[in-house]
């Protein structure tokens, strides 16, 4: 059997008395998308977290490339096979687009900064943006930002990238440019977990789309299985983020 990228077991978290991910179980295969959708507050957001080693968890275990959270000496390494994109786009205000991608692996993988900034101008055109390298992120639209936020992400080589809601803080004209590098990415091979409201991303783009709901993992099917499935119309009407 292939051994899974990202491996949670039976997690539980708290948030003091409250009891915010029950038993989450959650197995991503290399080169798998997968697709977080629930309402808001469900958890979506901690259980990324708890992913990329933001978060301490009370019970389970997560593995990552085969290393246990819990056990490793070494976060910071686990880190850097995760990529992680926000819903803000945490940009460096003060660095140029290109020092923004480029920090990251000066700076934890001590990259020689000819080699670094010319794999950042690489991933400044993959995600169609080169012609902005030497601008400040304000002088960029929102849509423009995000995608330099996945180049930074990428620039750090990772084995999986996590979205949390990457488009919900962008104008709607703009939502579809960040789509199409998300979906560049996934057929390139990527592994991805994305937490969005999306729907039509998720039925183009991922293998399975998983349903939250108060901190449990209730369902977990392909995307066509899912979004057929009836019970779904109920719940786009609890979502409150979308649709
Ligand atoms: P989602 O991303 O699905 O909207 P979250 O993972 O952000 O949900 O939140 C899950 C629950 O945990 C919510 O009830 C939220 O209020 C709570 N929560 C999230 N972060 C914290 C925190 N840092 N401290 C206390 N409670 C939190
Ligand atoms: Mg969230």
């Amino acid at each position: 059997m292939t051994e899974a990228v990202i491996s949670v077991q039976q997690l539980d978290k708290w948030f003091g008395k409250h009891h915010v991910l029950r038993k989450v179980n959650l197995d991503v295969l290399p080169g798998q998308k997968v697709v977080i959708v629930g309402p808001s507050g469900s958890g979506k957001s901690t259980l990324i977290r708890c992913i990329n080693g933001l978060e301490a968890f009370q019970g389970g275990e997560i593995t990552v490339n085969g290393q246990r959270l819990t056990q490793t000496r070494d976060l910071a390494a686990v880190r850097r096979e995760v990529g992680m994109v926000f819903q803000g786009f945490h940009l460096f205000p003060h660095m140029t687009v290109l020092e923004n991608v480029m920090l990251a692996p000066v700076k934890l993988r001590k990259l020689p900064q000819a080699q670094a900034q010319q794999r950042a101008q690489g991933l400044l055109e993959r995600v169609g943006i080169a012609e902005q390298a030497h601008k400040h992120p304000a002088q960029l639209s929102g849509g423009q930002q995000q995608r330099v936020a996945i180049a930074r992400a990428l620039a750090m080589e990772p084995q999986v990238m996590l979205f949390d809601e990457p488009t919900s803080a962008l104008d709607p004209e703009v939502v579809g440019e960040v789509l199409d590098v998300m979906r560049n990415l996934a057929s390139g091979g990527m592994t991805m977990i994305v937490v969005t409201h999306e729907m039509g991303f998720a039925r183009e783009v991922a293998d399975r789309v998983v349903f939250m709901d108060r901190g449990e993992l209730l369902e977990d099917l392909p995307p066509a299985e899912f979004l057929g499935h009836p019970a779904w119309k109920e719940r786009r009407t609890s979502c409150g983020a979308c649709c």
